[in-house]
């Protein structure tokens, strides 16, 4: 049931672009984070992750409560998948365990309950809690990181673009969060150097 279409990402230079992070786990990085990545935080409310969840691939379109210990369980979760993430993405298989166990911990509430209606077209039981979200979320992740897609993982290659994304092209040589965004800057960078001005 993922909707596999990313989101549209504004940085402060103003450029909007779309960018496909290719897993709920990662798409989920989005929200913000911790350190360095505190000044893209998304989720200052329960209603900010509420709404949040309503973009995201997950699918879910009915309405989805977020409480206080949600929340804080949701920047936790978050803050484990970026260092997985970050992790795998330099080719280390050797991950933090503590960050796994946040993973096993999450993962273990149920998760979103799926439902088929009568024109055959899926969705899942409303309401979905916040709870069953971030299980969603963490059963997504132990999947990719425990599975055959780990080697998958990359950061941008972009320069100061720390964009986590599962390559899910074929041959598995996608480099750039987006074509339009530092593959394009590379592509000018590269015709520049070839032709200096002068
Ligand atoms: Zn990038």
């Amino acid at each position: 049931m993922n909707l596999a279409n990313g989101m549209e990402l504004t940085p402060p230079d103003g450029q909007r672009f779309r960018f496909d992070p290719g897993a709920l786990c990662l798409e989920f990085l989005l929200t913000g984070g911790e350190g360095e990545l505190a000044r893209w935080e998304r989720l200052h409310r329960p209603d900010d992750l509420a709404a949040w969840i309503a973009h995201s691939r997950a699918g879910i379109t009915g309405p989805c409560p977020v409480t206080a210990d949600e929340l804080a369980s949701a920047r936790r979760l978050r803050a484990a998948v970026q260092r997985l993430a970050a992790r795998a993405a330099t080719g280390s298989r050797d991950l933090p365990e503590p960050d796994l166990a946040v993973l096993n911990e999450i993962a273990a509430a149920p998760p979103p309950v799926p439902v088929i209606g009568p024109g055959l077209e899926r969705s899942w039981a409303s309401p979905v809690t916040g709870a069953q979200f971030l299980s969603a979320v963490a059963r997504d992740a132990i999947e990719l990181f425990g599975g055959p897609d780990l080697d998958r993982v990359r950061m941008c290659a972009g320069e100061r673009c720390y964009l986590l994304f599962l390559d899910t092209s074929r041959p598995g040589t996608r480099r750039w969060c987006s074509m339009d965004r530092c593959g394009n800057r590379r592509k000018l960078r590269t015709r520049r150097d070839r032709n200096p001005p002068g």
